[in-house]
């Protein structure tokens, strides 16, 4: 069931999704050659804290850290360590949730360490890019297959591969919410859409292949090819005036 949010509960949910998007300014900014993903990840849970709030993902499923942190070629769902240093020219990607008052805002950015390779940077923006085509099609009336197949017709135009095994989803009280959010699929298809509906769209891109394998650590998520991959999510909002992104903070970011 798709759980419609009134205009108090998205006010709410920009609340918590304020947080959310602080947190990784806060955590872009410490991105550098020489930082371990645990020291990130404690910045991330020390802000989310400070604000009141509470990191989602703490404990959710048993994730063991308050961000997912995922290099190069781990797609999602990396685990913060302190043997996990930065280097330069990898790409990083952090993926984070804070709740507040009941609900959640759930984001993540692909952020390049010093100096990355041409191929990587066109990746970073095509996925950020394939992020707002989706969001073009995010209108009252049109239907979920618009929203993926905008994303994935971006994606495919420049020569990359969206993963298929993971998708979006709707954000609420609960991080994952009905309905499903592809970053695929058919123009015209899939559930109407309507004013209400809150959901984080986060196409995953990766250079090669669309597959994925999951590590024996349960958790990380990486391309089968070993290809660079990247990621970029809002949680947003749908209403009669359009369309609200609930966890951006910084235009551009
Ligand atoms: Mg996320
Ligand atoms: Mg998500």
């Amino acid at each position: 069931m798709i759980h419609l949010k009134n205009s108090a509960q998205i006010a709410a949910m920009k609340d918590a999704g304020r947080i959310t998007g602080e947190a990784l300014l806060i955590a872009r900014d410490m991105v550098r050659p020489g930082v371990s993903t645990y020291e990130i990840d404690m910045a991330i849970r020390h802000y989310i804290e400070k604000c009141g709030a509470t990191p989602t993902f703490l404990g959710y499923g048993g994730f063991p850290a308050s961000a997912c942190i995922s290099i190069n070629d781990e797609v999602i769902h990396g685990i913060p360590s302190k043997k996990r240093i930065l280097r330069e020219g990898d790409i990083v990607k952090i993926d984070t949730g804070a709740t507040y008052k009941g609900y959640v805002g759930d984001s993540a950015r692909t952020i390049p360490v010093g100096n990355v390779s041409e191929e990587a940077r066109k990746l970073i923006e095509v996925t950020r890019d394939s992020f707002w085509a989706g969001v073009e099609a995010l209108k009252v009336g049109n239907r979920l297959g618009d929203v993926g197949s905008a994303i994935d017709e971006l994606v495919r135009k420049n020569g990359f591969s969206t993963v298929k095994r993971y998708v979006g989803h709707g954000v609420g009280t609960d991080m994952h919410e009905s309905p499903d959010v592809p970053n695929f699929g058919t123009p015209g298809r899939g559930i109407r859409l309507c004013a209400g509906m809150t959901i984080a769209i986060e196409p995953m891109v990766n250079v090669g292949t669309f597959e994925v394998k999951e590590m024996s650590d349960g958790w990380t998520v990486k391309t089968m090819d070993g290809s660079l991959s990247a990621h970029y999510e809002n949680t947003v909002a749908l209403t009669s005036d359009g369309v609200l992104i609930l966890t951006e903070v910084e235009k551009g970011f």
